[in-house]
């Protein structure tokens, strides 16, 4: 049976800078044996081509096409929401550049949405504006909830608590759209080409990773090499399927990880029988 891989890149691939030991043989390993794959990341900061050339240097050999970052989902979900709409962004080049790339113009006035994503560049003012804009009926959409990011000296704020700013201000909830919501999880599934019992979901994040991967009912994969100990994963109300230390364990043979995780159901693929239902009622 034909399976293949979403997987998240900070504590899977590397620590911030720092390759995990293995990763790149299992990635390259993946390529060889043309397994189907992607990396799934909730940084909007960079583009697609910016983030494989920063594994191209890493030593992992990956094109544009096996990047899928939350940007590039938050872009394509407004463009199919409203077409050829409006943005005033929070946010750096990824998110800029998903955004334009979708048929979006980014302004400074009355614009359809208000879009956060990860970045070093808020200020106060930036946020006044943003406050004002949601009030005069503006959207507010963020790239992704993750509340901070771990760094190579500890923790940084992440974009989640920018939008729990502007919540707090405001009264409004924001859409999230990176991982875990079912908008990130299925976009790239689809453009991976695989049905859902194919899909294995590799992360090291239960919230995000694992959580996105149970609700779409993908198999999961939790690894240790990031931010979760064995000791977390009892704390939570659903599991991942398999748990190991490393994705680095599987380096030269993804076969064998294929292995591990349980042969997933295939009638959750079948689709729904729209005159069947109708008929029954
Ligand atoms: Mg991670």
């Amino acid at each position: 049976m034909k399976k293949g891989f979403l997987i998240d890149m900070d504590g899977v691939i590397y620590r911030g800078s720092e390759l995990v030991p293995g990763a790149d043989k299992f990635i390259k390993a993946l390529v060889d044996n043309d397994l189907p794959f992607m990396f799934l990341t909730n940084n909007s900061q960079r583009t697609r081509r910016d983030v494989a050339t920063k594994l191209w240097r890493m030593g992992i050999p990956v094109q544009e096409r096996h990047i899928f970052t939350c940007a590039v989902a938050t872009a394509r979900f407004l463009a199919q929401q409203k077409p050829d709409g409006t943005a005033y962004v929070i946010g750096e080049g990824g998110l800029l550049n998903a955004l334009h790339l979708n048929g979006y113009s980014i302004v400074d006035h009355s614009p359809d949405y208000v879009v956060i994503g990860e970045g070093r560049t808020v200020t106060l003012e930036m946020l006044e504006v943003a406050v004002q804009m949601i009030f005069d009926g503006a959207k507010l959409i963020a790239t992704n909830l993750d509340p901070n990011c771990p760094t190579k000296d500890g923790t940084r704020p992440g974009c989640g608590a920018t939008v729990a700013y502007l919540e707090t201000a405001t009264g409004r909830r924001a859409l999230g759209i990176g991982k875990p919501s079912p908008i990130m999880m299925r976009m790239a599934r689809k453009e991976l080409g695989l049905a859902t019992s194919e899909t294995i979901m590799i992360g090291d994040t239960m919230e995000t990773d694992i959580l996105g991967g149970v609700q779409m009912g993908y198999r999961t994969v939790l690894v240790l090499s990031g931010g979760s100990k064995r000791s977390d994963i009892d704390r939570y109300a659903y599991r991942p399927d398999v748990v190991i230390e490393s994705i680095g364990e599987y380096g030269r043979s993804p076969q064998r990880l294929e292995e591990l995780v349980p042969t997933m159901n295939r009638a959750d693929d079948s689709t729904h029988d729209l005159d069947q239902w109708r008929k029954a009622n």
